[in-house]
């Protein structure tokens, strides 16, 4: 009854995406430690799709996956999960060298004077910035459509989802590894380790050497947006060095500091300085005064030593599959690293369109950490 060609440990978007796509073609179980899927990262992103921000690899992931994020085959999503919203990057006072980033030749970003800023973002404080850069093929992803839709697709293919099924142990019996949890043991050929911030933990439990994995705190704040302003139309909102931004989400605007504060796997809480530092930063910028916090939450951002994700089989220990490290694009990158994490597991070549977006496999795999 438990045994399988692949267990994937963790059901957060990483976990659910790989399984969706390995389930089309083999008998698959996702394991998840809490008693409902999306508990952790995945339920506490800005839900941003930045395809011109983040580490080389992710870039061409996400931008890999836009055609599907517009339009999901039915089955998946019958609406896009993707809404243009459009990126302001602040060069604030002071941030000139940080700015030159945002200059270079291939960019595709347009330069904003004060003014034409002020068009788009009316609260921006006057003199606050030399210029903007804007970013118009960004926008909004509905993460929790996207994650259901994953979830939606493994089930209808055959998957068997186990919650409140944390992995405590996992062992090798000859070519099959095991994995008990409180739901019996699972054994499968391959074990895909979708743990997020708690991947090292996983792999320690496999006997396999850790990656150096560290999970980064970062805080987010609710504010309400200004009386009888469409503020919803917005756009996202970070200065050049990236020490604030505020984005327009369910009625309200999210504000944060940026924080990334190194901790142990954890459930997430935002700190309480972080918090006062994004409000204060967000004010120095901009006219909005706020007077209250509605809501906030703190989520974990894990990165592996060099930025990169980890995706494909540790050559140390057959048949354990790394996919962690997805720092803070995990969500925009699902569908190209999915995919791609899937043609691995099963030794098949790299999906055409994602290296088309320019990815370099070795930027990815986890020989990179075992020279
Ligand atoms: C504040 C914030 C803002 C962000 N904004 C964006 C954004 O705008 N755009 C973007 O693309 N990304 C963003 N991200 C990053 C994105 O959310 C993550 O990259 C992504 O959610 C990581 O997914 P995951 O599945 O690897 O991790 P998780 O969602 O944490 O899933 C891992 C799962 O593994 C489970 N698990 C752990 N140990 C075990 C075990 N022993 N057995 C079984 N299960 C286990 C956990 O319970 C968890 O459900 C943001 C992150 C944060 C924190």
């Amino acid at each position: 009854m438990n045994n399988f060609d692949f267990i994937v440990v963790g059901a957060g978007i990483a976990g659910a995406s790989v399984a969706a796509q390995l389930a089309a073609k083999a008998q698959v179980a996702l394991l998840e430690m809490e008693e409902r899927p999306g508990y952790h990262t995945t339920g506490r992103s800005a839900a941003a799709y930045e395809p011109n921000y983040g580490p080389r690899p992710l870039l061409a992931l996400s931008r890999a996956g836009i055609g599907f994020f517009k339009a999901p085959p039915p089955d998946f999503s019958e609406t896009p999960v993707f809404t243009q919203r459009g990126s302001l990057v602040i060069e604030a006072k002071g941030q000139e060298n940080a700015a030159q980033s945002f200059l270079s030749a291939d960019s595709k970003l347009q330069v904003m004077s004060e003014a034409e800023m002020l068009a788009l973002y009316p609260i921006l404080r006057r003199g606050y910035a030399n210029r903007g850069f804007y970013d118009d093929g960004t926008g909004d992803l509905d993460v929790g459509l996207l994650h259901q839709g994953f979830l939606k697709w493994f089930k209808k293919r055959g998957g068997r989802l186990a919650c409140n099924a944390g992995a405590q142990a996992i062992t090798k019996a000859g070519k099959l590894w095991q994995v008990s949890t409180p739901q019996g043991t699972f054994t499968a050929p391959v074990v895909i380790n979708a743990s997020g911030a708690w991947g090292d933990k996983v792999a320690a439990m496999a006997g396999v050497a850790p990656i150096g994995l560290t999970p980064k705190r970062r805080s987010m704040a609710v504010v309400a947006g200004p009386q009888g302003s469409d503020f919803m139309a917005w756009p996202f909102v970070v200065d050049c060095e990236e020490s604030w931004y505020s984005k327009p989400q369910s009625g309200k605007l999210l504000v944060s500091s940026a924080d990334a504060t190194p901790v142990e796997p954890h459930d997430a809480y935002a700190d309480d300085e972080a918090i006062a530092v994004g409000i204060d930063r967000f004010m120095t910028a901009t006219t909005l005064e706020v007077t209250r916090v509605e809501h906030t939450w703190g989520g974990l951002r894990s990165f592996a030593p060099d930025k990169f994700p980890v995706c494909g089989f540790d050559p140390t220990a057959e048949g354990f599959f790394w996919l962690v490290g997805q720092g803070g694009n995990g969500i925009q990158s699902s569908d190209g690293l999915s995919r791609l994490a899937a043609a691995l597991a099963q030794h098949e070549a790299p999906p055409a369109d994602i290296m088309a977006q320019g990815l370099i496999l070795a930027d990815v795999l986890p020989e990179r950490f075992r020279t």
